[in-house]
């Protein structure tokens, strides 16, 4: 396998890069201060072609590989995983899931809206008694007519209060457990459905999180995605995807915190020496730098596995549960490293460590990622 990008690969990374420093870093405090990103962002990231990464350019895509994904991941996991969350999951769990999954019309009148930003996805799983156990969720979808009529609570959305259409997990039948699930999209305006802005979250305040309350939301038959009864396959194909760019994100986190670390340790200095001349000082950098290189290549590798078209789902578990884990104790690290500074938001390392926390819940907690690999290894499964 060959490490090294290609010219394009290292033109996208360089434009991410580019955005991040002019576009995000300047807004991080503020951002997170004021539990909100300026949503001129989202056009911005379109503009770029973020938003459309994979994607055919038939459907207004920018193309590229997953490897480019993943680096355009990183980068903005670098600058600020609130931004970065709204990519992975617009993107990520939304477009791609209708790029592969959509109807022809659906295509058309989804793709070219999210690909340019002029619209963004969410993706509506969870609910207040389903987390982990997404199979059972109870938000129902009857049949009436040539609609179907949904009731349900979906919590914790990201880009819940953004969005201009979920795709919506709702039982289309009685059979018990995740047979009876079927995926809609349904546009964010349909009467029925409201939303709330959840506050208080420890890290990605700047990220619209919502609870969504569906009351006899009708929408026609043509906004079901996919044949009815496979909505969960489609929810965990779209995940299995989704834990790469949320490990991108996380080895962004890792290498954020790496560089602020090494930069605040040859600046400070005790006992007369700046703390980089210290061995426990360069033990902890040494621990963050060992993470980043070994997260970044498990979700490199995920990427090529996609682009080869071969079975990747164990290893973006993988890669998820390992990035994800090593992003807390990066940003851990980094703390320590800052000593007293780095309990203050002036300082960028609380605010990594507040971000990263979430990484071993969401898109499957760790538990849930170690009973994938371990279902995998033993053929047995545990849930
Ligand atoms: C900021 C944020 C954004 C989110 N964004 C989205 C989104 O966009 N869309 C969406 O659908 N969801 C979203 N989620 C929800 C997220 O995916 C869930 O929180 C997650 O799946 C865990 O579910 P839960 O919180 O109900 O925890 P639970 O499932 O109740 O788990 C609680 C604990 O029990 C453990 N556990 C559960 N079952 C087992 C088991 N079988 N074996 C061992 N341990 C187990 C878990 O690992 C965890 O430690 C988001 C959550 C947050 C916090």
């Amino acid at each position: 396998m060959n490490l090294e990008l290609s010219e394009e690969q290292t033109a996208v990374q360089q434009l991410a890069e580019e955005f991040v420093e002019r576009e995000i870093t300047p807004h991080v405090i503020e951002w997170d201060r004021a539990e909100d990103v300026d949503r001129s962002i989202v056009k911005k990231l379109g503009a770029l072609g973020f938003l459309g990464l994979t994607i055919d350019e038939e459907y207004g895509g920018s193309g590229g590989d997953h490897l480019a994904y993943c680096l355009v991941t990183e980068e903005l996991g670098r600058g600020d995983s609130s931004v970065r969350g709204i990519v992975s999951v617009s993107l990520g769990l939304v477009t791609k899931t209708i790029a592969y999954w959509g109807s022809e019309e659906q295509k058309r009148a989804w793709l070219p809206r999210l690909t340019s930003g002029d619209a963004i996805g969410c993706f509506g799983l969870t609910e207040p008694g389903t987390g982990s156990d997404a199979g059972n969720l109870v938000t129902r979808a009857v049949a009436d007519g040539g609609d179907y009529v949904i009731n349900g609570t979906k919590m914790f959305i990201t880009n819940g209060t953004w969005a201009d259409v979920v795709l919506l997990f709702a039982r289309t039948n009685d059979t018990p457990g995740h047979r009876g699930v079927s995926a809609f999209l349904v546009p964010t305006d349909t009467p029925g459905l409201t939303r709330r802005t959840i506050h208080g979250k420890l890290g990605l305040r700047g990220q619209a999180t919502a609870e969504l309350v569906l009351e006899d939301v009708r929408v026609p038959a043509a906004a079901l995605l996919g044949p009815e009864g496979k909505g969960f396959s489609i929810a965990m194909s779209a995940l299995a995807k989704g834990r790469m760019s949320v490990a991108a994100g996380c080895v962004g986190i890792a290498q954020a915190a790496l560089d602020a670390a090494v930069r605040y340790a040859g600046e400070r200095e005790q006992f007369g020496k700046s703390i980089a001349h210290y061995q426990l000082v360069q033990e902890l950098i040494s621990d963050i730098s060992v993470d980043v290189d070994a997260a970044r290549l498990l979700t490199w590798r995920v990427a090529d596995l996609i682009d080869r078209g071969r079975d990747f789902a164990t290893a973006a578990s993988k890669a998820k549960l390992f990035a994800s884990e090593a992003a807390v104790r990066a940003a851990n690290n980094a703390l320590q490293v800052f000593g007293g500074y780095g309990y203050i938001d002036e300082y960028p390392v609380g605010k990594l460590l507040r971000d990263a926390r979430v990484m071993t819940l969401y898109e499957g907690t760790s538990q849930i990622q170690k009973l994938i690999i371990g279902r995998a290894e033993t053929g047995i499964s545990a849930f």
